[in-house]
């Protein structure tokens, strides 16, 4: 059996993770920028408050409902993502990240039978030692054990739905449309209800030779998946990203090079850090800026440069160098810039780079520099060190407003527990107000 977990409301769910005040009430996080909602508790789903809405256009609802809204917080949720992904690991002998809030777990060493007590145990241990609700589904196969999820979410059950038999699995199927199958998309949705497949049992019993040919090998692994048939392996180890992006809206137009150089010097140094964290190095390095399409009125730029890098690297100050050198080569004055991007390219393996007898990068004290700039960002937080490139102004950066402080990243914003006659934080102030100079992760 494997089960998949996944985190209800996630980022939601986080922010009440250090502030109970908001436990019962409707919450919602926006996008970077504060532009739209990705994450709502069930309260603010009971209003009417759709998936990926602009912000803009719920604000009477917001006002009226007392919502509690939110920038999202990437340092605090991923940091809650890592303790959810090491104890989901304690109880597996095999555990696949997914996502940021989903994880398969290997059930195989369970008898069938104690697979759902099993599971309520995990449950109890991440919501006592953590504060995260999960919801987990548990089938014979990863495909099953993601319709599994889906039940298991509805109201009704515990959190915790198996597919015992197959005689329930197929009737569950019967009531389940195609297009909410893992893995199936909008095309392939659309085109399967043009010939009269439309729930997800009509799909396991296609015959095996036709959706072989419409569908290709990845459709009928997933029609033999429908069927109990395990097809798809649990990966416990993520393969290596093939190239790494990092880009952002600015929270202001930017129009003068100097805030340019510095947002892209700081995108360039979190490509680089996420380079040595898979242990690859880029073979080429493109850069990018762009105005607002959105306002015709003014004048319109978006170039952008592709860099062959004479060495491949994961050097920080190497790297930033080069997506420098790109900027400045395609900026032009005149125009209001919007957003901004770095993206690393050609990836390699790190022990497979070619040394240049000319160049500084790659060498052992180099190496040790950016090992010891990751271990201190890791431990102080992101950006304790950052080059003078970066700058100190961040003009460009992220709309946030209504930011949650860092409670488990950063020393600065622990959380304060006020005793005595001190009025305790609730939920109608959930923000502290503490200065933040920093951007989250992407
Ligand atoms: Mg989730």
């Amino acid at each position: 059996m494997i089960a998949l977990a996944d985190c209800n409301n996630f980022y939601a769910s986080c922010e009440r993770v250090f502030n109970p005040g908001l436990i019962g009430q409707p919450v919602v996080v926006l996008s970077n920028n504060d532009g739209c909602v990705i994450s709502r508790s069930e309260e603010a789903k009971k209003l009417g408050i759709k998936m990926a809405v602009p912000a803009y256009q719920i604000e009477k609802l917001i006002i009226k409902n007392q919502v509690k809204v939110f920038s999202s917080n990437y340092a605090l949720y991923g940091d809650l993502s890592n303790r959810v992904m090491n104890t989901l690991a304690g109880f597996t002998p095999s555990l696949e990240i997914y996502s940021i809030d989903e994880s398969f777990l290997d059930f195989s060493f369970l008898p069938p039978p104690q697979a759902a007590d099993y599971a309520r145990q995990i449950r109890r241990t991440l919501l006592k030692n953590i504060g995260i609700p999960v919801s987990i589904g548990i089938g014979p196969t990863k495909t099953l054990a993601k319709v599994a999820n889906k039940i298991a979410k509805k109201q009704g059950t515990d959190g915790v739905f198996v597919f015992e038999t197959a005689a329930a699995t197929a009737e569950y199927l019967q009531k389940l449309m195609v297009d909410e199958v893992w893995g199936i998309g909008r095309q392939h949705a659309a085109w399967l209800h043009a010939n009269k497949i439309h729930t997800a049992y009509d799909f396991s019993q296609a015959p095996a030779h036709w959706v072989k040919k419409h569908l290709s090998v990845t459709g009928l692994r997933t029609k033999d998946e429908l069927c109990g048939i395990s097809c798809i392996d649990l990966e416990e180890f993520q393969s290596r990203k093939k190239t790494i992006c990092t880009s952002r809206s600015f929270g202001q137009p930017q129009s003068q090079l100097e805030p340019l150089t510095e947002a892209v010097a700081t995108f360039t140094m979190k490509c680089a850090e996420k380079l040595r964290h898979q242990h690859s190095a880029a073979t080429e390095l493109m850069v990018f800026i762009l105005t607002n399409p959105f306002r015709s009125e003014l004048p319109q730029y978006s170039p952008s440069r592709v860099i062959r890098l004479p060495v491949a690297t994961n050097d920080s100050l190497e790297l930033v160098k080069h997506a420098t050198a790109a900027l400045k080569a395609i900026y032009r004055e005149g125009y209001l810039f919007k957003k901004a991007g770095v993206i690393v390219m050609g990836l390699i393996p790190e022990n497979e780079v070619q040394l240049n007898l000319f160049s500084s990068s790659g060498t052992p004290q180099q190496r040790r520099l950016m090992e010891t700039i990751d271990r201190l960002n890791r431990h102080y937080g992101s950006d304790t060190i950052q080059l003078a490139a970066q700058g100190t102004k961040r003009k460009w950066k992220l709309r946030q407003e209504r930011l949650s402080p860092r409670y488990t990243t950063n020393w600065k914003e622990i959380l304060v527990i006020n005793v005595g006659n001190e009025k305790a934080p609730d939920g109608d102030n959930p923000q502290p107000p503490r200065p933040r100079t920093e951007t989250p992760e992407s």
